[in-house]
C-alpha cells in the first residue's frame, strides 16, 4: 500500500492557515494528521459544505488497514483493530491485545464469580502504567439456552467488563444476547453452517460477529464477504489456533491475513483477529496442569506478536498472565516516542535537610526501577529526574543528553538547596565520569553511587553521613 505523506493530506485541506485547528498552518496539521497526532475533524473549515467532498477523500485516505471495532459500552469499552500498519516500527500499534479470560454456563456459580472477581482485581503497576485484563468470556459448554442465559445474566450483573458470547449455536447465542441486551458484547461466532442466522443476531442487538473458519482463509474470507453483502460491519476473524501439531499454521494464518489487510489493502482481511490460547486446555488430559499453563502462556506471547487484537484466556495465574500484559505494554509503546517521566525532583517517605540527594534520567523505566527501589526499603531521599529526553543514564552520558550543565541546571531549578543542609549529591555509578565536573560546576560534594539502584540501601547504609 502507498505510504502516506504529509503532502497527500495538504493537498486536501483548506490551506487558509487560519490556525482554528490549533496549529500554526496547513502543513503542520497535516504532518500531525499523517502521524496519527490530530483527527482531521479538529479542522472545523473542513465541515463546510464546500469541502465536502476533500473530507470523504481524507476520510478514506487515513481509514486504518485493519478496522476499528468496539466491544462493550460506557467506559469499560475496548477498542480493538484500528491497525495502521503490519509492522510497529513502520508507525505504531494502535488498541492493545484485549485479553478475555472465559467462564462457562456449567462452572458453579460461586466459580464464576471468583474468575470474574479475579479478573478485575489482578492489576500490576509497570512503568507507570496500571496493566490489566479487558473482557470477559461466557461460553456455552451445556449448549442450552436457558443455562447461558442464566449465566450470562449473572455475569452481566457482576462485572462492567465487556463480554464475548461464545457458541456455535444461534438459539444459545440468542438466548446470552436477550440477558445482555444493553452490553453490546461480542458475538462469537459465526461459521459457514450458521453464519446466516447469526448475522440476523448480530444485526438485531446491534453487536460485532465474530467469525470462525479454522484454517482455512478462503472459507473466512468468503464468509466476510458474505456478512459485508448483509450489512454487518464490524466483523472479527477467527482462523482458529491450533497447539502442537497446529502451530505452523496457526502463526501462519494469522501473519496472512494481516499481511494482506496491511500490504495488499485487502478489505476482506482488513478486521481485527481473536487468537483463543485457551484451546490448549481443549486436549490436556494426562498432562499436568502447571505444563498446560505455561503452553497457554506461550502460545499467548507468540499470538500477540502475531498479531493478535484479542486473546481468549483459560488460565488466571499471575505466572501466566503478567508476561504477556508486559510483552503487550511493551509492544503497544509508541516507538517514535521515547518512554519518559517528567523532569524534576521526587520525594520519597518523608525527607528532611539531612536526608540523601540521588539524581538519575527521566527514561521512564529507569526512573520507575529507582524509585521502586527506593520506596521498597523504605527510604526517605530525594530524587532528582533530569531531562535526558527520555534516555537511559549510560546512553545518555554517551550521547551528551546529561551533562554535568544539564545536572547543574537541574539542582539549581529544583529548589533542593533550601531544602537541605548538606550539600552532597549521589550521582548514578554510569554516569561517574561526570563527577568532577558536576562538583565544579555546582560546588557540590559528589558521591559516586551504585549502577545497579538495588544496591542504593546498601551504599546509603555505607556511605551516607552528613558531617
Ligand atoms: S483549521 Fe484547517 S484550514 Fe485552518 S489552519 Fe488548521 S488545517 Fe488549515
Amino acid at each position: 500500500m502507498k505510504e502516506l505523506s504529509p503532502l497527500d493530506v495538504y493537498g486536501l485541506l483548506p490551506k487558509t492557515n487560519c490556525g482554528e485547528c490549533g496549529e500554526r498552518n496547513c502543513m503542520a496539521f497535516a504532518v500531525k494528521v499523517v502521524n496519527r497526532e490530530a483527527s482531521i475533524e479538529k479542522c472545523m473549515p473542513l465541515s463546510s459544505s464546500e469541502f465536502a467532498e476533500a473530507y470523504k477523500r481524507l476520510k478514506k485516505m487515513l481509514k486504518p488497514a485493519v478496522k476499528e471495532v468496539v466491544i462493550g459500552v460506557g467506559e469499560n469499552a475496548v477498542k480493538v483493530g484500528g491497525k495502521l500498519v503490519m509492522y510497529r516500527h513502520e508507525l505504531a500499534y494502535f488498541n492493545p491485545t484485549a485479553i478475555a479470560v472465559d467462564v462457562t454456563d456449567e462452572m458453579p456459580k460461586n466459580i464464576v464469580i471468583e474468575r470474574i472477581k479475579k479478573t478485575e482485581e489482578l492489576h500490576f503497576w509497570y512503568i507507570g502504567q496500571v496493566l490489566k485484563l479487558d473482557m470477559i468470556a461466557v461460553r456455552s459448554t451445556s449448549n442450552n439456552p436457558e443455562k447461558f442465559a442464566t449465566t450470562t445474566k449473572m455475569v452481566a450483573e457482576n462485572t462492567n467488563l465487556p463480554l464475548i458470547l461464545c457458541s456455535f449455536n444461534p438459539k444459545v447465542l440468542e438466548a446470552g444476547l436477550k440477558a445482555a441486551s444493553t452490553a453490546k458484547p461480542l458475538v462469537y461466532a459465526a461459521t459457514k453452517d450458521n453464519w446466516e442466522t447469526t448475522a440476523k443476531l448480530a444485526k438485531r442487538y446491534d453487536c460485532p460477529l465474530a467469525v470462525f473458519a479454522p484454517n482455512n482463509l478462503k472459507l473466512l474470507r468468503n464468509l466476510v464477504e458474505s456478512l459485508l453483502k448483509n450489512d454487518v460491519e464490524d466483523i472479527l476473524l477467527d482462523p482458529g489456533t491450533v497447539p502442537g501439531d497446529g502451530l505452523a499454521d496457526t502463526l501462519n494464518n494469522f501473519a496472512i491475513i494481516r499481511r494482506c489487510a496491511c500490504k495488499r489493502g485487502d478489505e476482506l482481511f482488513g478486521f481485527p483477529l481473536i487468537g483463543v490460547p485457551m484451546t490448549v486446555w481443549f486436549d490436556s488430559a494426562g498432562t499436568a496442569e502447571e505444563i498446560v499453563k505455561w503452553r497457554e502462556a506461550y502460545l499467548a506471547a507468540m499470538l500477540i506478536v502475531r498479531f493478535a487484537d484479542i486473546l481468549i484466556m483459560h488460565s488466571l495465574d499471575g505466572w501466566t498472565l503478567l508476561p504477556n500484559m508486559i510483552l503487550r505494554q511493551n509492544i503497544y509503546t509508541d516507538p517514535r516516542k521515547p518512554s519518559a517521566v517528567q523532569p524534576g525532583l521526587k520525594t520519597f517517605g518523608a525527607p528532611d535537610e539531612n536526608s540523601p540527594v540521588m539524581f538519575t534520567a527521566n527514561f521512564a523505566l529507569t526512573y520507575y526501577t529507582v524509585a521502586s527501589d527506593i520506596e521498597s526499603a523504605k527510604i526517605n531521599a530525594y530524587l532528582l529526574v533530569v531531562d535526558t529526553t527520555g534516555i537511559a543514564v549510560d546512553s545518555a552520558v554517551a550521547g551528551r543528553k546529561l551533562t554535568a550543565e544539564k545536572v547543574a541546571e537541574a539542582l539549581k531549578k529544583s529548589g533542593i538547596e533550601s531544602r537541605v543542609k548538606h550539600r552532597k549529591l549521589i550521582i548514578p555509578g554510569k554516569a561517574a565520569r561526570l563527577s568532577r565536573e558536576i562538583e565544579e560546576l555546582t560546588r557540590w560534594q559528589v558521591l559516586i553511587g551504585p549502577k545497579d539502584s538495588s544496591d542504593i540501601p546498601k551504599f546509603l547504609q555505607e556511605k551516607w553521613h552528613t558531617n
